[in-house]
């Protein structure tokens, strides 16, 4: 496969650093390897979280920290670029001590205990987000 003169060698399995922050890990693991149009699979566990819900009505996200262990059961996502540079968005679906789940969209401060990606480069020209006025969100152009 060949995109943008970047050579994509399919899916890329990449164990994440111990106390980093997750999306933070994830983008830099994207520019390693030149990703710049992917989608991104993570399980394993997080020291702390912060999830965010989008309030539609109000265009703006609230968040919500939960100072404790957690299992990764599934983390889907996707990578592009956002001014220029690698951008991760990722939702969590996450397993509690007693096994009750909570999930959201991840937001900056959730730190790895342990996690294991899977990032699957995409051929074509780079996907790009930008700010999309009906929504307010930032998305693909
Ligand atoms: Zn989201």
């Amino acid at each position: 496969m060949e995109t943008d003169g970047i050579s994509l060698k399919g899916p890329v399995l990449i164990r994440l650093p111990k106390g980093k922050d997750l999306l933070e890990a994830l983008a830099e693991a994207a520019a390693s390897i030149n990703a710049t149009k992917a989608h991104v699979a993570v399980i394993g566990a997080l020291e702390k979280t912060k999830l965010g819900y989008y309030l539609q009505d109000e265009r703006r996200y609230v968040d919500f920290s939960f100072d404790e262990h957690v299992e990764i059961l599934c983390g889907q996502g996707n990578i592009s670029l956002k001014d220029g540079k690698p951008f991760v968005h990722l939702h969590l679906t996450l397993s509690r001590k007693d096994c009750s789940c909570l999930g959201g969209h991840a937001m900056a401060g959730s730190i790895i205990f342990a996690a294991e990606a899977c990032i699957t480069p995409v051929a074509g020209d780079a996907l790009v987000r930008g700010f999309d006025e009906p929504t307010g969100l930032f998305l693909w152009k």
